[in-house]
């Protein structure tokens, strides 16, 4: 679960990216994040996955409070999280296993076990047969699915995207689209920063858009409400 109250953001520069959010997403479900470049769709991502402190109000994500919690804490915290970015941010001289397997998080697990983990979640997202391939062989579909891999391989609660499709064709934009809808029917949070009017009008789930810092709306099953 994830609950807002009253949050402002406002950055070392004097920039205002949120004035005032109050939110709250159950687990299991499937969010939109939608609004004008600048708006503070990014910050209000980052701040739930701890990568940016609120400046004032409270922030609750899995009963952790982000306020409170101390920086030692803050690894424990983010296993609940998997973050997928429109970049990808893949270690370009590491195997498609490699990557993935870098971002297990267990020690004690025997190394069997860890490729049998690893391997299970490169089937899932469909690359089970390009586990020995490095990013640069792979189209831009697939190096996105290889970074969801990589971000549900922990099993996380909750899996955040920023603008997750932003490099991608619509065609790919889509398949992106169904792996993420594949997550969530598991019982996982999803919540999707996005730009795709096409992806939102047509896969309805719940939109927040946000604008100029606030939340100017939130609907179930709502529209994309922009012209691009
Ligand atoms: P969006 O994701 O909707 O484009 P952002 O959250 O990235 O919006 O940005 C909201 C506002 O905050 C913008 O004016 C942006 O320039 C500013 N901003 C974002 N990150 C920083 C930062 N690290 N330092 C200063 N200003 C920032
Ligand atoms: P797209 O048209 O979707 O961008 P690409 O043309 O980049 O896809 O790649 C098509 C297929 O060929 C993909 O499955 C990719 O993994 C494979 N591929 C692309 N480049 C290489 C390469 N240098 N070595 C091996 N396989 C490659």
């Amino acid at each position: 679960m994830i609950e807002m109250n009253n949050v402002y953001k406002t950055y070392p520069n004097g920039v205002t990216a949120l004035n005032g959010v109050s939110i709250k997403i159950e687990q299991g479900e499937f969010v939109y994040i939608v609004g004008p470049s600048g708006a503070g769709k990014s910050t209000f991502i980052k701040l739930i996955y701890r990568e940016e402190k609120p400046t004032e109000g409270s922030i609750l994500v899995q009963n952790t409070d982000l306020v409170t919690i101390k920086e030692k804490n803050i690894p424990y915290f983010r296993r609940n999280i998997g973050v997928v970015f429109q970049d990808f941010k893949l270690l370009p001289k590491m195997t498609i296993y490699e990557n993935v397997a870098f971002a297990l998080e267990v020690i004690e697990e025997s190394p069997r076990n860890i490729r049998k983990r690893v391997m299970d979640v490169l089937e899932t997202v469909g690359l089970k047969n390009k586990a020995r391939f490095t990013p640069n062989e792979l189209s831009g579909g697939e190096q996105q699915r290889v970074s969801i891999a990589r971000a549900i391989v922990n099993h996380p609660k909750i899996v955040i995207a920023d603008e997750p499709t932003g490099n991608l064709d619509p065609e790919t934009s889509l398949d992106i689209l169904r792996t993420f809808e594949s997550i969530n029917a598991k019982g996982t949070t999803v919540l999707m920063a996005t730009h795709s009017k096409a992806l939102v009008n047509e896969f309805k789930k719940r939109v927040i858009a946000i604008e100029s810092g606030i939340i100017a709306r939130d609907e179930d099953r709502g529209e994309y409400g922009y012209e691009i």
